[in-house]
C-alpha cells in the first residue's frame, strides 16, 4: 500500500514537472540556491566566531574530506548519466521496430479490408435492438445510402418473396429473399448468425448476403422449360393414343375382309397373297395394340381395376392359352399355385394377365428346348404375391438386364432379328407392375434360362375368405408312381406331396416297370411324352398293382386313343382341380390282386451268373424301393438299411458271419449316423482287422466339389448322383465288377 502511494505521488510529481517546466525550474533553482547559501553562511559564521578554537590543521582535513565527498558525488552522477544514455539508445531502437510493425499492421488491415469489400457480399451487423452497427460498402451501395446515414438506424430492405429457411448445425440460418433495391428487385441468399465481438457486450446479429439473382432466374427458367416439355410429351402420348385408336378401326376392316376373301374360292396364288395381307395386317395390329397401350400408360391413363379374382383360374387360363404355342415348339408349359395363397385376391386381373402373358410369351419365344413354368408363391412381404416365370431358354446377358426394360430395347440385335418383336413388351409390363405397387426382377444365366419375378401386393378378397376352390384329396400314406420327365412332372410331384402322398418320380419306363410290383400303388400316372408304346405297356403292367391308372395327355394328342388298361386321362397343362378330382375318386376297377408279387423273371443277359450282395443304406423309403427293384432286376441280392447305424450293424454282422457284402451304396444324408460317418467307422474296423476292403459308393443329390472331397476323405470309392437310373447303376456296377475281376 505504502509503495503504491509513494509511486502514485512520484507519478504525479513527474507529471507536474512535465506540465509546468518553468515553475519546476524556479523551485529547483530556489532550493539549490538556499542550500548553497545556508551551507556557506553556516561555515563562514562558524569559522569567524571567537570561541570556535579554529585549528588550521583540522580545517585542512575537513576541507579535503568535503572535496573528496564532492568528487565521489560527481563520479556517481557521471556513471548514472552513462547508464541513462544507454537506456535511451535501447528505447529509441525499440521505438523504431514498433513504428515498423505499426506500418505492417496498417498495410495488412488495408489489404484485408479491400479483399473483404471486393467479395461483393453484403455484410451488416445489428445490435440486439436491430440497429445497424456496421455495414460494408456493398451493403451501402445496394441500399443507395452512405454508411453514416445507415449506422444507428433500423434500415432494412423490403421483402418481395421469402424462400424456405434452413438452420445449420452451428445455428447459422440460411434463407433466400427477393428484395427491392434502388437498382431493381434482387435475389439475396442470406447467412445469419450471432457473433460476440466484445466480451462485455451483448451478441450482435451478423448477416452476410450474396446476390444470386442470375442463378435463381436460370433455375426458374429451366424448371419452366421442363414443365413445358412434360406437357408436350403428354400431349404427344395423347396424340399417339388417339392416332393408334383411329388406325385400328380401318385395319380391323382390312383383316376381316382378308379373312372373308380367304373363305372364297381363290387360285393358289391368290390364296398366298390374301394370306400375306392378313398376316401382315395382324402383325401391324399387334404393333398398334402395343403402341396404344404404351402411350396410354405414358399419358397417365392407366386406371387399375380393384375386383376380386381367382388366382389359380387366371394362371391356368394363361397356361392353357399359351400351351398350343409351346407345344408347337415341343416345349412344356406348366403352372403351380402355392396352397398357402388365398383363393381370391383383389386387383386388376386383366392387367396382371397382360403382364404374365407377355413374360410367358417371351419365355416360349426365347426357348428352344425344355419348357416354361409359371409358379405363384407368397412374396417376402405380407399380402405380397410372387409370380415366377421360369424358362430354360437362351438367357439374358448381365449387361442387357436393365436395358431390356426400356422401350424399344432388345437384348441382342442378332437375337432380335431371329425372334422378331418390338421391344415394347417389357417396358409396358414394368410400368403396369410399378403402377400396381410392385416390382419385376430378373435372374438369368446366359444359355441356361431366365426367371422373371413379378412381386405385387394383392390383398385377399373378403368374400372369398374361407372357401376352397376344390376339395384337396387326402393322400396321406398313399404311394403314387409318377412316370414322367420335365418341368411339369416336378410340379405335379410337388403338388401331390402337398396333399400328403408318397411320390416316386421316375423318368425311365424300364425302371418304372421294375418298381410296379414292389407295392400296391394308390395311383400310377404315366406321361405319354415318354413314348406312346411304353406308356400303353406300362398301363397294362400296372393293372395288377395300382387302383388308378391315369395317362397324361398333351392337348395336341388328346384325340389319340390310349390303351383300355388306363382308368382315365388328364390333359396337360394340368389343372390342379382335375388332378384332385381324379385322385379322390374311388377306384372304378378294383384290381384283382394287389398283393406284391415276387419280381418277374429278369430279362436274360442282364442277370450275371452270380449277383453281388449289396447293402443299400437309404432312409427315404421310396428311394430305397427304387434301388431294390433296380438292383434286383439286374440280378443282385439287396439288403436295405434305413439309417447309418443300421448299415454299420448289418455290415459288421455280415463280415463276422464270413459273408461280407460285395458293395455298399451309402446315402450321404441320413438320420442318426450319416453316410460319411458310417463309412469312416467301417474303414476303421477294416483297418483294425486288416482284411477285406468293401467298396463303398456314395449316393448323393449334391454335386458340389466339397461334398465329393468329403466322400473321398471318408474312404469312399466313388459316388452315384441321384436321381439314379438303370444306366448309371449298370455302369457303376460294371466298373466295379471289372475291378474285382482284375483283383481275382
Ligand atoms: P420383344 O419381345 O417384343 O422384343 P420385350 O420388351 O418383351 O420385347 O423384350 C425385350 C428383349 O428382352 C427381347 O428382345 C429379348 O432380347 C429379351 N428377353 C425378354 N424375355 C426374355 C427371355 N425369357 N429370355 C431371353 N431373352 C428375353
Amino acid at each position: 500500500m505504502a509503495m503504491d502511494r509513494t509511486f502514485r505521488i512520484k507519478v504525479r510529481m513527474r507529471r507536474f514537472r512535465r506540465q509546468h517546466p518553468r515553475i519546476a525550474f524556479a523551485i529547483r533553482s530556489f532550493m539549490i540556491f538556499s542550500a548553497t547559501f545556508g551551507g556557506a553562511y553556516g561555515f563562514v559564521s562558524g569559522s569567524r566566531s571567537e570561541n570556535s578554537g579554529y585549528d588550521p590543521n583540522t580545517f585542512a582535513v575537513g576541507a579535503s574530506f568535503l572535496f573528496a565527498l564532492a568528487c565521489l558525488g560527481l563520479a556517481t552522477l557521471s556513471m548514472r548519466l552513462r547508464f541513462v544514455n544507454k537506456r535511451m539508445r535501447k528505447l529509441a531502437a525499440h521505438n523504431e521496430t514498433l513504428i515498423d510493425r505499426n506500418w505492417e499492421l496498417k498495410e495488412a488491415e488495408e489489404r484485408a479490408r479491400s479483399l473483404f469489400e471486393q467479395q461483393g457480399d453484403l455484410i451488416v451487423l445489428r445490435d440486439h435492438q436491430g440497429r445497424i452497427s456496421f455495414a460494408n460498402d456493398a451493403y451501402c451501395a445496394l441500399a443507395g445510402q452512405g454508411r453514416n446515414a445507415l449506422v444507428g438506424t433500423r434500415f432494412d430492405f423490403d421483402v418481395l418473396e421469402q424462400g424456405d429457411s434452413a438452420r445449420e448445425s452451428n445455428g447459422t440460418r440460411i434463407h433466400d429473399q427477393r428484395i427491392t433495391t434502388p437498382h431493381g428487385a434482387r435475389w439475396i441468399a442470406w447467412r445469419e448468425g450471432y457473433v460476440r465481438l466484445d466480451a462485455g457486450q451483448p451478441a450482435e446479429l451478423q448477416s452476410v448476403g450474396r446476390d444470386v439473382t442470375d442463378r435463381t432466374e436460370t433455375e426458374r427458367a429451366l424448371s419452366d422449360a421442363r414443365d413445358q416439355a412434360d406437357a408436350a410429351n403428354r400431349a404427344k402420348s395423347r396424340f399417339l393414343a388417339m392416332a393408334s385408336h383411329e388406325i385400328r378401326t380401318p385395319l380391323n376392316g382390312m383383316i376381316g375382309m382378308g379373312g372373308l376373301l380367304l373363305d372364297t374360292t381363290l387360285t393358289p396364288e391368290q390364296t398366298t397373297y390374301a394370306r400375306a395381307v392378313k398376316t401382315s395386317g395382324e402383325a401391324l395390329m399387334a404393333l398398334i395394340e402395343e403402341l396404344l397401350d404404351y402411350s396410354k400408360i405414358e399419358a397417365g391413363k392407366l386406371d387399375l381395376d380393384q375386383r376380386p379374382f381367382a388366382l389359380s383360374t387366371m394362371i391356368e387360363e394363361i397356361t392353357e392359352l399359351l400351351a398350343p404355342r409351346a407345344q408347337a415348339k415341343t416345349l412344356e408349359i406348366a403352372a403351380y399355385v402355392d396352397e398357402r395363397l388365398p383363393l381370391e385376391v383383389v386387383g386388376d386381373a386383366a392387367r396382371l394377365r397382360q403382364v404374365l402373358l407377355n413374360l410367358a410369351g417371351n419365355a416360349i419365344k426365347f426357348t428352344a428346348t425344355g419348357g416354361v413354368a409359371l409358379i405363384v408363391e407368397p412374396g417376402i412381404w405380407p399380402n405380397e404375391i410372387s409370380f415366377l416365370v421360369r424358362d430354360t431358354g437362351i438367357g439374358i446377358a448381365p449387361e442387357a438386364r436393365t436395358r431390356i426394360f426400356r422401350e424399344f430395347e432388345q437384348a441382342d440385335e442378332r437375337v432380335a432379328r431371329t425372334y422378331g418383336g418390338t421391344g415394347l413388351g417389357l417396358a409396358i409390363s414394368e410400368r403396369i407392375v410399378k403402377r400396381m405397387g410392385g416390382r419385376i426382377t430378373l435372374e438369368s444365366e446366359p444359355g441356361k434360362g431366365s426367371t422373371f419375378d413379378v412381386a405385387i401386393p394383392l390383398a385377399p378378397s373378403q368374400s372369398g375368405a374361407g372357401q376352397t376352390a376344390f376339395p384337396s384329396p387326402d393322400l396321406t400314406g398313399k404311394s403314387i408312381l409318377l412316370i414322367a420327365d420335365g418341368i411339369e412332372a416336378s410340379l405335379i410331384a410337388r403338388r401331390l406331396e402337398r396333399w400328403g402322398g408318397q411320390i416316386c418320380l421316375v423318368s425311365d419306363g424300364a425302371v418304372a416297370e421294375a418298381l410296379l410290383p414292389e407295392r400296391s400303388w394308390h395311383a400310377v400316372l404315366v406321361d405319354r411324352a415318354i413314348g406312346a408304346a411304353i406308356a400303353d405297356h406300362l398301363g397294362e403292367v400296372a393293372r395288377k398293382h395300382a387302383t388308378q391308372r391315369l395317362v397324361l395327355l398333351t392337348s395336341s394328342s388328346r384325340h389319340e386313343k390310349f390303351s383300355a388298361s388306363f382308368t382315365g386321362f388328364l390333359i396337360k397343362p394340368l389343372r390342379a382341380a382335375s388332378l384332385a378330382a381324379r385322385l379322390a375318386l374311388t377306384p372304378e376297377v378294383a384290381s384283382p390282386e394287389l398283393a406284391p408279387e415276387p419280381p418277374a423273371a429278369s430279362p436274360a443277359g442282364v442277370v450275371t451268373a452270380k449277383g453281388l450282395s449289396i447293402l443299400v443304406a437309404e432312409d427315404n423309403e421310396i428311394n430305397a424301393l427304387l434301388m431294390r427293384s433296380l438292383l434286383t432286376k439286374l440280378g443282385h441280392r439287396v439288403v436295405i438299411a434305413v439309417h447309418g447305424e443300421a448299415a454299420l450293424e448289418s455290415w459288421l454282422a455280415a463280415s463276422s458271419a464270413g459273408t461280407p457284402y460285395d458293395l455298399v451304396l451309402m446315402d450321404i444324408q441320413m438320420p442318426q449316423l450319416d453316410g460319411i460317418e458310417a463309412t469312416k467307422r467301417i474303414r476303421t474296423h477294416e483297418a483294425a482287422k486288416g482284411g477285406h476292403h468293401t467298396p463303398i459308393l456314395a449316393l448323393t443329390a449334391n454335386t458340389l466339389v466339397e461334398d465329393r472331397y468329403a466322400c473321398f476323405e471318408a474312404g469312399m470309392n466313388g459316388f452315384l448322383i441321384k436321381p439314379l437310373d438303370r444306366d448309371k447303376l449298370d455302369e457303376a456296377l460294371a466298373g466295379l465288377a471289372a475291378a474285382r475281376h482284375l483283383a481275382v
